[in-house]
């Protein structure tokens, strides 16, 4: 009897249905965006986000939105353990106990956070919330919140001398430059890439129980700045959780008037600190696009050229 086709055709035709389902199989990976209050534009910055994230198409996103800033807050109930990624976009009024609990179970139980921008001025009182940002700045944090955390000659210093902590220069188009380039996040990216007009935030203080510090900036004292070298995205010790800090992303007035949030850098390590907080790897390539020392490039419409 003839067939059609010989063992290994079929092998191979069977190995690519396989492979087929496989990849469309891929699940994306459910995460929880928390917003609803902040001092800044968060009706946009949350759509960018999300936006961001889903046009990557590794990540699906549910949205937390609380209620307004002095409204009751005792209804805000969340739960995290479906997710495997929650980026915060919140800085407002606290949380009711049971969120706040569980957002730390989630945490110690190795859940995957992004602390993005004006997330890390949010709740100066709450001892654990501090351990998970690390550094954080304004709403009265001083050396009672721990130490300020900059790059001086090839270490991160921790200082503990007193004064307030969170502030920023004039915002303007800057340079960052890679501590840890052996990193999930970092591997493969330029040592050195220029970020478009952003604030660029000095003068942190917190725990600094930062893991991995990923990329710092000089904060020039011609711009309004610290006259230091600024830990802007990092990685934080805490527990079996994984947490990608940016400090990156001020929002601008509207969706398509956004630099600091359109610059391709911004976005790239973005989803590259989402994905290895959900999963603890980072499979995506190094693309094209990505700024380097000597030009910035956006992505206006937040997605991959
Ligand atoms: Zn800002």
């Amino acid at each position: 009897m003839k067939t059609l086709f010989s063992g290994k055709s079929v092998f191979m035709f069977m190995f690519s249905i396989l492979m087929a389902c496989t990849v469309s199989a891929r699940k994306p990976i459910k995460t929880l965006l928390i917003t609803g209050q902040n001092n800044h534009n968060w009706q946009v910055s949350h759509i960018v986000l999300k936006d961001i994230l889903e046009n990557s198409r590794m990540f699906k996103v549910d949205l937390a939105v609380s209620p307004e800033k002095g409204q009751d807050m005792s209804n805000f109930i969340l739960d995290f353990k479906p997710y495997s990624l929650v980026v915060l976009d919140y800085n407002g009024d606290s949380w009711p106990e049971e969120t706040k609990n569980a957002f730390v179970e989630y945490a110690q139980n190795g859940g995957g956070i992004i602390v993005y921008h004006a997330a890390d001025n949010a709740f100066p009182n709450w001892y654990e919330f501090n351990k998970i940002i690390a550094l954080g700045g304004w709403e009265g944090r001083n050396e009672n919140s721990g130490p300020y955390a900059y790059w001086h000659e090839g270490e991160l210093i921790k200082d503990t001398s007193p004064g307030n902590g969170g502030s920023h220069g004039r915002q303007h188009e800057y340079m960052l430059t890679a501590r840890d380039s052996e990193h999930p996040i970092t591997n493969g990216l330029p040592n050195r890439w220029a970020h478009a007009q952003d604030e660029l935030y000095d003068r942190m203080r917190g725990p600094a129980n930062i893991a991995n510090l990923l990329f710092t900036s000089y904060s020039d004292k011609e711009t309004g700045g610290s006259g230091r070298e600024e830990p802007m995205i990092f990685t934080v010790d805490y527990g079996k959780a994984r947490i990608f800090h940016t400090m990156l992303g001020h929002c601008g007035p509207t969706y398509d008037n956004n630099p600091a949030m359109q610059c391709t850098g911004f976005q790239v390590t973005l989803l590259r600190g989402a994905e290895w907080a959900a999963t603890g790897k980072v499979k995506q390539k190094v693309p094209k696009d990505f700024p380097t020392s000597s030009y910035l490039t956006y992505r206006y419409d937040y997605k991959a050229p």
